[in-house]
């Protein structure tokens, strides 16, 4: 990746790709004092921009400090760096992070750093396999009690139990892990919110010690609009035994059929599929219509 093109936006200047570099001392490499976003442009916009951007600040604030730019700057800067790098579609890649001017478990007069990196991702999981429905391996680690991490910031801490679920599942085949919370209840992929659908409704754990996504959000919104009902509850992984059909959701992952978690097997059916096209559709770029 540090092979890229273009530019990388780096505390309110454009650096050259292959220059946008930190220090070995850096308190977020150490100490992962850091948070990110992660985001997508469709035909030149970034969809749900301001959101992601506020989440940001929010992910921040629970990490104890705060971004020195405000959500339109950086909002701006993120609309500007599109631009810039000449993508209609692309990936955005905000991080922020405690610098490396003290060495320590405390930091408290580190620099909040600020960069943003955009580059072309087109698919998530293997396109083929997405269409077929893609396989989900169970997680050995559990997402965290959120007394035990401030898990409603997607901090970068919070990954390393998901790059090792991730790394796991691919190391036995699947394209992903399905992680349990730590009271055992059904919470969520390695890097999406997951949804399972019975008799025409449904059913997604309530995100109470996991990321709201906001495609999660987004995607509970289509079904609603067109009818479906959709239930936010605690889900036993005993109870994927009598589920039809599964999907994940989130920005990168959009929405991916599933149709193997472990030992239960879904079918790629109607709802997840409606909802693939309904969210495809979504993201596109509402562009006023000219009056005649
Ligand atoms: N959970 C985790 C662990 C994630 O990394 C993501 C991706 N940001 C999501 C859920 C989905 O969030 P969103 O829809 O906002 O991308």
């Amino acid at each position: 990746f540090d092979q890229l093109d273009g530019h990388i936006w780096m505390n309110g200047e454009f650096v050259k790709w292959a220059d946008a570099k930190i220090h070995v001392l850096t308190h977020g490499l150490h100490y992962a004092s850091a948070v990110f976003e992660g985001e997508r442009a469709y035909g030149g916009e970034i969809f749900k921009l301001t959101e992601h951007t506020e989440r940001l600040h929010e992910s921040a604030r629970l990490l104890g400090f705060t971004i020195p730019y405000s959500v339109a700057e950086i909002d701006d800067a993120c609309r500007d760096l599109l631009r810039m790098q000449g993508f209609s579609d692309a990936y955005v890649r905000p991080i922020a992070w405690r610098g490396s001017e003290m060495m320590g478990v405390s930091a408290q007069n580190n620099r909040i750093n600020c960069a943003i990196a955009i580059w072309q991702w087109p698919s998530y999981f293997d396109p083929e396999q997405r269409l077929k429905g893609i396989r989900l391996d169970m997680a050995e680690y559990r997402r965290p009690d959120p007394r035990t991490a401030p898990s409603k910031s997607k901090a970068a801490g919070l990954y390393m139990i998901c790059t090792l679920s991730k790394h796991a599942a691919e190391s036995k085949g699947y394209a992903d892990a399905l992680m349990l919370d730590w009271r055992g209840q059904v919470a969520e992929a390695t890097g999406a919110n997951v949804f399972f659908v019975k008799d025409g409704k449904i059913h997604t754990p309530k995100p109470d010690c996991f990321l709201d996504g906001i495609t999660r959000r987004t995607v509970i919104d289509l079904a609603r609009a067109r009818g479906i009902e959709v239930i936010e509850r605690a889900i036993m992984p005993e109870e994927l035994e009598g589920f039809e059909q599964a999907f994940l959701t989130g920005t990168a992952a959009e929405v991916t059929p599933v149709a193997e978690i472990g030992q239960y097997r879904f079918v790629v059916g109607d709802i997840a599929r409606t909802l693939m096209e309904d969210y495809m559709a979504e993201v596109q770029p509402k562009r006023a219509v000219a009056a005649e």
